[in-house]
């Protein structure tokens, strides 16, 4: 099978001719259609956080295929089912955090693509409790980006407790944020789009956005601030200098919901003052659970989102990585297993 390997950190990636893997007890064969490409494989490959994967690894978390063989002792998949690879890989299944709904905590857990190969190959194996079915009415391209960018996106608008009455911003519309504008709309929010790129605005006012807000041209704080302030702010842009625009934008009892991962130790100053006499609060969020991967493919399934993304060879992985850094790709670059194979590379 083909697969794209980080052999080093910071350099590019190698698309080598590897074994199938076999499954384990317990793991599934999934040969995959396609897997999108997140900054967190970006990072991944770069060697960039406090733990690093072990090399050499194969990133990739948002694998979507099709089960061909199952390990011993699985019997919640079938053969044929078309399943989702994210980023939870596999958490211990027992201790506080997983069976108190909050597995994405876990201590012990597996992720896809850091800890364990990943879906950047033409085949994986995966636990069979840990992948998501992905439903009939979802194509494997949409299902892709829905795995990580929709998840970790509609997982921070539940964390936030977002309700149908208040205004949500949404700073950096990417990946993660053309679909997080979309799930601000489906709860209920009046949605504002916060980013420096022209462009991006104009998909997020197509997607839906109510007011567009250009941090490149005008202060968002004072643009906001007119607007009567944020009850929720999410940070999707890795810029600590973001992150302290969204929190000085909160209206009283808002929330501000950091996501993005600026480079390692980077921190934000929080003036305690305005956050006790306005009540506000800093919240974290990670991804999301199987189950809000499950409700994140039925919203797409009931045609209530729209998965902007353009799918290239695995071969372009690395010219792809580039574009992503340099902002060129509009929202979600997902690799076609079937296109390599045509590419005949
Ligand atoms: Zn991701
Ligand atoms: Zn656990």
């Amino acid at each position: 099978m083909k697969a794209a390997v980080v052999t080093e950190f910071a350099r590019p990636l190698e698309v080598v001719q590897r074994e199938i893997p076999k499954p384990a007890a317990g793991q599934v064969l999934v040969r995959l259609e396609c897997c999108g490409l997140c900054h967190t494989d970006i990072h991944a490959a770069g060697g960039d956080w406090p733990v690093t994967p072990t090399l050499p690894f194969v990133p990739g978390h948002e694998g979507v295929g099709i089960v061909e063989q199952l390990g011993d002792g699985v019997t919640s998949r079938t053969l044929g089912e078309r399943v989702a690879i994210a980023w939870l890989g596999e958490a211990c299944g027992d201790c506080r955090y997983c069976v108190d709904g909050r597995e994405t905590l876990c201590e012990q857990q597996e992720n896809s693509g850091y800890s364990v190969d990943g879906a950047f190959a033409e085949y994986a194996v995966a636990s069979a409790r840990y992948v998501v079915p992905v439903p009939d009415g979802v194509s494997p391209t949409d299902a892709a980006p829905l795995s990580c960018a929709g998840v970790t996106t509609y997982k921070a608008l539940k964390v936030a407790q977002v309700s149908p009455t208040e205004r949500v911003g949404i700073f950096g519309i990417g990946g993660l944020g053309h679909l997080a504008v979309q799930y601000a709309r489906i709860m209920g929010a009046s949605v504002v789009a916060i980013d420096i790129e022209q462009p991006k605005l104009d998909l997020a006012a197509e997607l839906g956005a109510d007011h567009l807000v250009n941090a490149g041209t005008t202060d968002p704080v004072a643009a906001l601030a007119d607007l009567g302030g944020l009850d929720v702010a999410l940070v999707l842009a890795a810029s600590t200098r973001v992150f302290e625009q969204a929190f000085a934008s909160l209206r009283r009892g808002g929330r501000l919901v950091c996501v993005a991962m600026p480079a390692d130790g980077a921190a934000m100053s929080v003036p305690i003052f305005e956050t006790v006499v306005k009540g506000l609060s800093v919240l974290g969020s990670i991804v999301g659970t199987r189950q809000d991967l499950a409700e994140v493919f039925a919203l797409h399934a009931a045609g209530k989102t729209r998965v902007i993304a353009q799918t290239r060879p695995l071969e372009e992985v690395n010219q792809a990585i580039t574009e992503v850094l340099a902002g060129q790709v509009p929202a979600r670059v997902v690799f076609s297993y079937a296109l390599s194979a045509e590419a005949g590379a």
